[in-house]
């Protein structure tokens, strides 16, 4: 059993508490150096086994250096595509038999082949331990969580697995029967909610928005809301904090990433990474060159150490930029920024972003 992360000292925020203990940093003076030493041979690690068990990496990185030591090393390698999931065989670097959870994504179009990502066991035990450290930000001993998001019934679906990092932490976990998810049926939500009675809620922005419609005052029991699942509207996230009286925080995350990929802290001051498990590169949304720490550009990620399915250098098509300052909560490692876009590609080739809600003052 885990227990909530009420201590996370010396180190100043519970992610940097949990990647410490990951990459064996003992103080917060040494997190960064020793976490980008662990980045990096994981980094090549990743590329060996892709290289070796992939059909896809094997052609795709023969001839490049798989032990790369700088950003700009690892800039030599080709990009991973949306498109590439389609041939999701080709990527496995296990046998099917090993595949625990195997997600089939949204496809556009109707001549396209699905893409798939398929995760092992303890590809989904490391999704759990990074939902269980993110989530000490919201929940102590005593607390109670909700967990809205869809799919709550499907095993280890996002929702099953964050319960299952919550119910590690001995944190009581609650679901809403499904019906009740459908937006006609927002005021039987409120109603449960009332009933169940959460200190935590986890929702995605478009059912916080309309329960903060069906219950604007918020509930006396409340202390805790994470976002996720969509860009969260910065208005949205500033009148919730203010009229429910409660800490918010918004999660960063896609499904290639497994799921979780950056979480705010409660200083609101950029995304901490899951940085042992996902690296980040920023590039040119145009042309693909890397671009320098704090430029605007396209999130670009290599899951580190994944078994099923690695993704070297995955075009994500969201629009960040990585922050080198430290966190005004204390953390010297680096961030993302705002979530500003999404990137949008025409049949040419030629690129616009689709861009979200710019931060706005606090409007109530
Ligand atoms: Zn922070």
């Amino acid at each position: 059993m885990m227990s909530c992360a009420s201590t996370t000292a010396p180190f100043a925020c519970a992610l940097d508490a949990w990647l410490a203990k990951e990459c064996a940093a003992r103080s917060p003076e040494e997190l960064l150096s020793r976490l980008t030493t662990a980045q990096w041979r994981a980094l090549a690690r990743t590329l060996r086994h892709a290289a070796k068990h992939s059909t896809f990496y094997a052609h795709a990185l023969c001839g490049h250096d798989l032990a790369p030591h700088r950003s700009e090393d690892l800039a030599q390698l080709p990009f991973t595509l949306p498109q590439d999931l389609s041939a999701w065989e080709t990527l496995l670097c296990t046998s099917l038999g090993d595949v625990q959870r195997l997600v089939t994504m949204p496809t556009s179009g109707t001549t396209g082949m699905p893409k798939r990502l398929a995760f092992t066991q303890r590809d989904l035990e490391r999704i759990g331990l990074f939902f269980a450290a993110g989530m000490s930000y919201l929940v102590k001993p005593g607390s109670s969580v909700a967990v809205l998001l869809p799919g709550a019934q499907r095993p280890n679906g996002v929702a099953d697995l964050l319960r299952q990092a919550l119910v590690s932490l001995d944190i009581p976990v609650a679901c809403p029967p499904p019906d009740l998810l459908h937006k006609e049926q927002t005021s039987a939500l409120a109603a449960w909610l009332r009933k169940t009675a959460p200190s935590t809620v986890v929702a995605m922005p478009t059912q916080l928005q309309r329960l903060f419609s069906a219950i604007p005052q918020g509930l006396p029991c409340l202390s805790g809301v994470l976002s996720s699942a969509e860009p969260l509207d910065v208005s949205l996230g500033t009148a919730l904090r203010s009229q429910w009286n409660c800490e918010l925080l918004d999660h960063y995350g896609l499904t290639e990433a497994g799921y979780g990929c950056a979480l705010e802290c409660p200083s609101h001051d950029g995304y901490h990474l899951r940085a042992m498990d996902i690296f980040v590169e920023i590039v040119s949304p145009d042309d693909g060159h890397l671009l320098p720490v704090n430029a605007v550009g396209e999130i670009v990620i290599t899951t580190l150490d994944r078994e099923a399915m690695p993704l070297i250098r995955y075009r994500t098509g969201d629009m960040s930029s990585l922050l080198s300052e430290p966190c005004t909560c204390g953390s010297p490692l680096p961030r993302l920024g705002p979530i500003l876009g999404r990137i949008v590609r025409d049949a040419s080739g030629q690129t616009r972003i689709l861009r979200l809600p710019k931060r706005e003052a606090a409007p109530c």
